[in-house]
């Protein structure tokens, strides 16, 4: 792949987490200086800083009082600051290039790149996409949101020499600052109202989803979601080669379900792959996932044989409607700690036709529960509430179910397992933040697995 250089020999990195972070190593790699900035304070970066001294990056830990972009050309910034911050607006008063990490490692990346996008999916997706190559004997490196910065993936395949390719998911913020940003392979998974907290409109949320193939070629593909319009009209803004999935009706080029069957469609014909029941992810959201991940690897040259192992074997991601165990009883926990909003709760709800104990509740986030009224009514047998939003959530759900409170997660497993009988599943799926009794989602997910596994002493 021909790289463009990279034209600045200065610049400031703002953000020193995971992506500001990675962007200084891959910097510092090719002999660029960094000022590595971050407004929480010092002590937080202990070990951080001790690595900074040895690379030579100047640091600017806390509160700003210094000119802390004096002498950059350009200034990084990492996907979670917004673009209204005050040190970016200084640095656009002074015509400074404003570059999101993604655009910045791709400069310097030297295999193709598979950049996944969309409102929900994209961690799902990229990790069994990713998988998918990796068993085909591809070495694919994997960045997005569990696993590493893009940066890093660019830094450690610099020198790679087996055949590689680049697997990120990239949120909206990321693709809102990017300019020359190319991915060999785009995907819009779906596009629903989301993170509407940081955008003016609707309109400015969907462009910045379009933006991941602004820079594509007629050499490049586009994969979209037939069954979501927005989605969709992303192929009006591309001259990519557009493939696309769909769940309701036969595609043009991509893959299909048709009567609880994935077909894929290449070069005008369509082939049986393995019906949806073959797929061990539960909902159907995760065969929209599934099929995204199977036209990704089908552009990619991978075998159908491969792809079918894989899939048999896929069991899904971390905290994502995650199998943790089931008891003597035959009741099966599952662990759905991603799930922080009403939407996600929604998706779990559907996915088993079994009767759900369902543990939910965290920190509000002012979420219309009243529209899941049926659903909970329908599919779950009890509620054990934990958290801040206990009182709320009783207030919506507490009549249409069997209700109880627990005091922490221990107590909580507990009580589900006593409301579940044989065949049951008891779920968390919080439907609120964790940051009332967590450090995050993946902390409270753990906390739940851990008292699964302590009730049933295995
Ligand atoms: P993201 O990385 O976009 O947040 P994840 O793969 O982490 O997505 O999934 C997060 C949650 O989003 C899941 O627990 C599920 O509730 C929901 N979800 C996953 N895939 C889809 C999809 N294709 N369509 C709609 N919702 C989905």
């Amino acid at each position: 792949m021909e790289n463009r250089p990279f034209p600045f020999r200065r610049v400031c990195v703002f953000g020193a987490a995971r992506s500001g972070v990675g962007a200084m190593h891959l910097l510092r790699h090719h002999d660029v200086q960094v000022t590595l900035v971050d407004e929480r304070p010092a002590m937080e970066f202990r070990s951080l800083i001790r690595r900074l001294r040895r690379l030579y990056v100047t640091a600017h830990f806390g509160p700003m009082k210094e000119d802390v972009l004096r002498g950059c050309e350009a200034i990084i910034v990492s996907p979670g600051i917004p673009l209204e911050h005050p040190l970016i607006s200084e640095a656009m008063d002074r015509d400074m290039p404003v570059i999101s990490e993604v655009e910045l490692a791709s400069y310097f990346a030297k295999s193709p790149i598979v950049a996944i996008t969309g409102t929900n999916g994209k961690t799902t997706t990229t990790i069994l996409a990713g998988q998918m190559l990796t068993d085909s004997g591809v070495n694919a490196v994997v960045a997005g949101n569990i696993g590493r910065a893009f940066s890093d993936a660019v830094l450690s395949s610099q020198d790679e020499t087996r055949d590689t390719k680049l697997v990120t998911e990239v949120s909206s913020f990321q693709l809102e600052s990017i300019e020359d940003f190319c991915p060999h392979i785009a995907v819009i998974l779906n596009i629903s109202r989301d993170h509407m907290d940081r955008y003016p409109s609707m309109r400015e949320y969907v462009e910045a989803k379009y933006r991941v193939t602004l820079n594509q070629t007629d050499e490049d593909f586009l994969i979209l979601n037939n069954d979501d319009p927005i989605c969709m009209k992303a192929a009006e803004e591309s001259v990519a080669q557009i493939y696309t999935f769909s769940m309701k009706k036969e595609v043009e080029q991509g893959a299909f379900v048709q009567d609880g069957k994935i077909f894929l469609k290449e070069d005008g014909e369509a082939t049986f792959f393995c019906t949806t029941n073959d797929v061990p992810m539960p909902g159907s959201h995760n065969i929209e996932n599934t099929l995204a991940g199977l036209v990704i690897n089908r552009r990619l040259g991978v075998s159908v044989e491969s792809l079918q192992k894989t899939l048999s074997r896929f069991r899904g991601v971390e905290h994502r409607i995650e199998f943790v165990a089931a008891s003597k009883e035959g009741i099966s926990y599952y662990n759905d700690s991603k799930a922080t909003n009403v939407d996600s709760l929604e998706k779990a709800l559907l996915s088993f036709d079994r009767p759900i104990v369902l543990v939910a509740g965290g920190r509000d986030k002012q979420s219309a529960y009243d529209r899941l009224n049926s659903l909970v009514k329908e599919r779950v047998k009890a509620l054990v509430l934990i958290g801040e939003a206990k009182d709320l959530i009783k207030r919506h759900w507490g009549g249409l179910v069997e209700t109880r409170d627990a005091g922490n997660m221990d107590e909580a497993v507990k009580v589900a397992a006593g409301l579940a009988d044989e065949g049951d599943i008891v779920l968390l799926s919080p439907a609120c933040t964790s940051f009332d009794m967590f450090k995050d989602y993946e902390e409270r997910g753990r906390a739940f697995k851990r008292s699964v596994r302590a009730h049933l002493g295995i």
